[in-house]
């Protein structure tokens, strides 16, 4: 994913279809829906692939 591209780390939808929601991790800036919101807080294992060391993060 390209630095300052703001599209759903998740689907990919950008913030021309839905609000987007900033998150930074290790000083990388990400963007995600709020529909996916409760994955990264429930499931954050899911999001392995789109955020580093995301599958060995624990659900809080
Ligand atoms: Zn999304």
């Amino acid at each position: 994913m390209a630095d300052n591209e703001k599209k759903c780390l998740v689907c990919g939808r950008d913030e021309e279809q839905i609000p987007l929601v900033e998150l930074s991790f290790r000083g990388v800036k990400y963007y995600i829906c709020p529909q996916h919101i409760p994955v990264l807080i429930h499931e954050p294992n899911k999001l392995e692939g789109m955020l580093p060391d995301a599958e060995n993060m624990e659900a809080g």
